[in-house]
């Protein structure tokens, strides 16, 4: 703690108890909150939490930390990976959640602390729409800067490809306007692979898209015709207009997200469907061959309010402590649905509790108009595999994933590892649980991605991991 009461003394002596946001110890009331993320099973346990109010707070914070060579870790929405568990210093960004809307320009203006429900809410009043995530609860910053693969993705490809402009405050306390003529080559870097190694984005401007009505929803059938499904959803995601996106899961339902209570604990299949501007007929016409499939224990597909995202997955709402792992799949024949069938026991016995596919390709697969650093063009599916972390990790561990040990990693490994022959050779980064995957970067854009992370923080104050 000697680095953090130099933080403390260097705080005073630079006039830097000028933030005014919160700036909290552990000892202090409001400090579990402030550090608290979604996944509770990765646990960070800084000496400071610095709350920022303003962009002038970050940047007072980067500055003491700098003085002082401490490293900061970064927190928004807390959805999101871990890249420095163990930064002594953490700045949350949660405060910063200003969404302004331009209709004309068709752009949102978005603190980094927002999150995706707060940008669809201030869009949809304009007949607007954002490339939101499966949960609305996840923060805009984490998700755009890692690249961010929504509901309408196949339709309009990754958020990040569509972010405009950013602030940055970088490792030596400047805070920079971001876009692709003042600096092209950090705007490349930032969109994609901006969620560490470069500095803390305070701001965010991107496109959003018109909406007149959404279509989508659920279907759930028993775990008994998992089979029937994956093998039918296999063959008939490919053939869906890139208006329309998808996913299946095996999964355990959770006494959340409005699930309807017999279905709590069950393990089910999951389809997912959703598509902008997609007429009622013309979805239940695309859907009909799934629907085909056996009478559900639920159907949920249907025209949704543009704001009611979270029905088409119904992802948990309540922090968890969770392992998973995943990965980025170029191709999905019979034999690779049978071996994940094989190998995804979501059974109540096991610590599995989501063995997901979404389908890719579409807009995903094309480059952006101005280049972005994204990763995984050419994945076809992304697989995503979650179970149930044991215990919270200890405190005197920080970053420590419990389940790493017992049987929930090597139960995620498994599943992973029985689609290894179609694998890009690892995870879609958006997706990546803790720590970021490199793997589906080329080996030109780590190197690209390592020169610029050294240039704009040469000492190493936001984490990377190595070698990008
Ligand atoms: C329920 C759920 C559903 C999800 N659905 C999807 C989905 O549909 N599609 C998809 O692509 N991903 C999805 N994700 C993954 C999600 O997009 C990422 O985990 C994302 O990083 C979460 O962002 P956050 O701001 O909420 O997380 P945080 O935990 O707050 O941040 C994650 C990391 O992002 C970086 N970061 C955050 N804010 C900043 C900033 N201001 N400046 C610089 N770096 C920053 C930091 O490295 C931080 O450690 C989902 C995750 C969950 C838990």
């Amino acid at each position: 703690m000697n680095l953090l009461g130099a933080f403390h003394r260097g705080h005073r002596r630079r006039g830097l108890a000028a933030i005014t946001g919160p700036v909290l110890r552990p000892a202090d009331a409001g400090y579990t909150a402030e550090i608290a993320g979604f996944n509770p099973a990765v646990a960070r346990r800084p000496g400071i939490v610095v709350g920022a109010r303003s962009e002038d707070d970050v940047v007072a914070a980067v500055v003491g930390a700098g003085a002082d060579g401490l490293p900061v870790g970064i927190k928004g929405a807390g959805h999101g990976f871990c890249a420095d568990p163990a930064a002594p210093v953490l700045l949350s960004t949660r405060r910063l959640d200003a969404v302004v809307v331009d209709p004309r320009a068709r752009t949102a203006r978005v603190g980094a602390g927002a999150t995706w429900g707060q940008v669809l809410a201030a869009a949809a009043p304009h007949g607007l729409t954002a490339l939101v995530p499966s949960s609305t609860r996840v923060g805009v910053a984490g998700y755009t800067l890692g690249g961010g693969v929504g509901l309408l993705a196949r339709r309009y490809g990754f958020a990040a490809d569509h972010l405009q402009r950013l602030r940055l405050v970088t490792a030596d306390g400047r805070a920079h306007e971001i876009d692709g003529d003042r600096a092209p080559e950090l705007f490349w870097a930032l969109r994609g692979a901006g969620r560490n190694g470069f500095g803390v984005v305070t701001e965010l401007e991107f496109a959003l898209f018109p909406l007149v009505r959404l279509y989508g929803g659920g279907i759930v059938w028993p775990a008994a015709a998992a089979a029937d499904v994956l093998h039918a959803w296999r063959e008939w995601a490919p053939t869906l207009p890139d208006e329309l996106g998808t996913s299946v899961a095996l999964l355990r339902v959770p006494r959340d997200a409005g699930w309807p209570a017999p279905l709590h604990d069950q393990t089910v299949v999951h389809l997912r469907f959703a598509g902008a501007d997609v007429e009622a007929t013309t979805g239940d016409a695309l859907l009909s061959p799934m629907r085909a499939l056996g009478t559900p224990l639920l159907d949920e597909v249907g025209e949704l309010s543009p704001t009611a995202t979270d029905a088409v997955h119904r992802e948990p709402t309540a922090p968890a402590p969770v392992h998973d792992g995943g990965a980025a799949l170029r191709d999905l024949p019979t034999t690779a649905v049978d071996a994940l069938l094989a190998a995804a026991d979501v059974d109540v016995a096991s610590p599995l509790t989501l063995v997901e596919l979404r389908a890719l390709g579409g807009a995903l697969s094309r480059a952006a108009a101005v280049p972005a650093a994204v990763a995984g063009r050419s994945a076809a599916y992304a697989l995503h595999v979650r179970g149930r972390a044991a215990v919270p990790a200890p405190a005197d561990r920080p970053g420590a994933v419990p389940g790493a040990t017992t049987g929930v990693a090597d139960a995620v490994a498994a599943v992973v590892d029985a689609v290894g022959p179609w694998s890009l050779g690892g995870p879609l980064p958006t997706f990546a649980g803790a720590g970021e995957p490199v793997e589906l970067w080329s080996p030109r854009d780590q190197a690209r991605l390592h020169l610029l992370r050294q240039a704009v923080d040469p000492g190493g104050m936001f984490a990377a991991p190595s070698p990008a």
